[in-house]
């Protein structure tokens, strides 16, 4: 069967109203004079398998998966790429000629907005506050920088956390977990903390303090909106380099734009598009 020239690629979620890749993608498409169309898809868990069989049979060209399918997917896929497979999630699917195909794109999605300001790992002592799906794939993206000196986890659920460890161990990196209680001290040794907790996202207040944030550090949001949260604002403050989530937003949905079409994504395309939402930052 011929691939149809105008293809069809969607999210499915529970919640997904909320998302943004739907206005990411469509402006990317239209940006390359591309009539393709994305749309979002609400899927309760009790429809999941349903729900993959009938994008399955309507010939879906791709689509992407958010909370809460990124691991239950995994079973109905027909194939993984290296990086589902190492992250046990997938948040990808390419439909290639009847065959699903999953893929974990927030690795290069976490670690490309770090490439682009040319950070050296080597011997890089690493923060990660939070132990939740995106904290899987940031500690696994880590796994593939030589040199990383030391990842420490803290979280709200020391139980959680001890699950995370357990997976940046088996990567083969050498990884703790912390109490969240003596997060202060931690803060204040780390050269690159990131913030994958949804904390921020009501524009709560960071338990970081800034003044135990290190001058020079990296400080690393993945919240991605509001923009600036009350984090990258103290990081600022500090003297640190800041990372916005929207970065990191944008670098999945461009891998995924590229493994579905084949074509590097509109960049600025797609973020003129989410600057027409949140604004951009000054
Ligand atoms: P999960 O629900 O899987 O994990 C949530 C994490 O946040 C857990 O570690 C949880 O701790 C912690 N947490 C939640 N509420 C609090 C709180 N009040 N105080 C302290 N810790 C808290 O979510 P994800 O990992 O998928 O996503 C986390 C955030 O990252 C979300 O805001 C999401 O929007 C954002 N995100 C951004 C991406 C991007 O491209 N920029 C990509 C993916 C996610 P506990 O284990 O104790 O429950």
């Amino acid at each position: 069967m011929s691939s149809p020239l105008i293809k069809t690629y969607c999210i499915i979620g529970d919640p997904v109203q909320h998302s943004l890749s739907p206005i990411m993608q469509n402006s990317a498409f239209s940006a390359l004079g591309m009539k393709n169309s994305y749309f979002s898809f609400r899927v309760p868990s009790t429809d999941l398998k349903a729900s993959i069989e009938s994008l399955r049979s309507i010939g879906i060209a791709g689509f992407n998966v958010t909370i809460p399918h990124k691991i239950s997917i995994l079973k109905y896929l027909d194939l993984l790429d290296q990086t589902a497979v190492k992250t046990n999630a997938v948040n990808t699917v390419k439909n290639d000629e009847g065959e699903l195909i999953g893929y974990n794109t927030d690795l290069y999605g976490f670690i490309q907005p770090l490439y682009e300001r040319k950070v050296n790992f080597k011997g890089i002592k690493v923060l990660i506050i939070g132990a939740g799906g995106a904290a899987y794939a940031i500690m696994t993206a880590l796994s593939y920088e030589k040199g990383v000196s030391e990842v420490i986890v803290i979280n709200r659920s020391s139980s959680n956390a001890l699950k995370l460890i357990q997976h940046g161990l088996k990567l083969g990196l050498n990884c703790h977990s912390e109490n969240f209680n003596n997060l202060s001290t931690f803060t204040l040794h780390s050269d690159l903390i990131i913030n994958a907790t949804s904390v921020g996202l009501n524009d709560e207040t960071s338990p970081i303090d800034q003044d135990y944030i290190k001058p020079n550090s990296i400080v690393y949001d993945i919240v991605y909106k509001p923009v600036y949260t009350d984090l990258l604002r103290k990081a600022k403050e500090a003297n640190a380099t800041v990372v916005f989530g929207y970065e990191m937003l944008i670098a999945q949905g461009a891998q995924a734009f590229k493994i579905w079409t084949g074509l590097d994504a509109p960049v600025d395309a797609m973020k003129k598009a989410l600057f027409g939402i949140f604004g951009e930052p000054t």
